[in-house]
């Protein structure tokens, strides 16, 4: 089980800087470890697949890990380009099972990605859970089958919103959350 563990939240690209604000606010109060905002921010352009039209998630992530990290210091990216690994059409997040880094995107997310009006409470809640599922591989979570916990796999937004913000029993317990933090 991992021991003392914070997290650091990095921009990546054109995210507004309110959108780490609220990530912050929302991961701090559940998680009951540390959570800040990273001064260093990462451009995304390099990682840019001009035949796709689509930034490739493992660049991201090596530009995430370039930067030095402390021991215990989980490094998520929060972006909002559209992400992809070369076996999917598109992934909202990745990370290292296991490893310091992941990186969560904005872009599909959003209700209005697909048509529907705007909603920004909607777009925090699935940001929170996506940014929970890639800070749960990086401390070694693999994919969970409790319908709820932030643990289960999504490749659509409306799958995430079955998911709570939140992870089960099970998840809590091996990476050290407790289980009883209170939900959003
Ligand atoms: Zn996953
Ligand atoms: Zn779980």
């Amino acid at each position: 089980m991992p021991g003392s563990w914070s997290v650091e939240l990095v921009r990546v690209g054109a995210v507004l800087p309110a959108v780490l604000r609220a990530l912050r606010a929302d991961l701090s109060r559940y998680l009951a470890h540390a959570v800040w905002i990273s001064p260093r921010e990462i451009d995304p352009a390099i990682a840019f697949d001009g035949r796709r039209r689509q930034y490739l998630a493992t660049a991201l992530l090596q530009d995430l890990l370039d930067i030095p990290i402390q021991d215990g210091v989980h490094r998520i990216g929060i972006a909002q380009v559209d992400l992809f690994l070369p076996v999917f059409t598109h992934v909202f997040g990745a990370a290292q099972l296991g490893g310091p880094v992941g990186i969560a995107s904005l872009h599909r997310l959003r209700p209005e990605f697909q048509g529907d009006p705007r909603d920004p409470v909607r777009t925090r809640e699935r940001l929170t859970k996506e940014v929970l599922h890639e800070l749960g591989h990086t401390l070694g979570l693999v994919h969970c089958r409790v319908p709820w916990c932030a643990m289960g796999a999504s490749r659509l937004p409306e799958q995430v919103d079955l998911k709570d913000a939140a992870f089960c029993e099970s998840c809590s317990d091996t990476i050290g959350v407790p289980a009883d933090g209170e939900r959003m």
